[in-house]
């Protein structure tokens, strides 16, 4: 996952998350969503906090899906690539695959 993929996430406000979102342990839209196993993660790559510091974000599936999905129809509708073919799209085609990933 690119910065430019993570840039289209609605990702909350990194300099609130706790330490756990931070290194990936727990879902990044909402901590209360229990603790990631590599089976149920969905993995959002590195990420640049505010401080410094790079985080290893993570979502559960549910969350991985519903802000991919939000993503994408905000993307497609102002990408033209998307629109022809996502996969000529990088971060169309990140967000697909993220979709699909998050279904398994
Ligand atoms: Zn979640
Ligand atoms: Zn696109």
């Amino acid at each position: 996952m690119t910065a430019a993929v993570l840039d289209l996430l609605a990702l909350p406000d990194l300099d609130g998350l706790t330490d756990l979102q931070r290194r990936g342990a727990t879902c990044v839209w909402n901590s209360g969503h229990g603790a990631l196993t590599t089976t149920t993660a969905v993995d959002l790559g590195e990420y640049p906090a505010g401080d410094g510091t790079v985080c290893f974000l993570r979502a559960c599936k549910a969350c991985g899906q519903r802000f991919a999905l939000e993503a994408l129809q905000i993307h497609s509708g102002s990408c033209e690539p998307c629109v022809i073919d996502h996969r000529q799209c990088p971060p169309g085609l990140a967000l697909v695959r993220m979709i699909r990933d998050a279904r398994r």
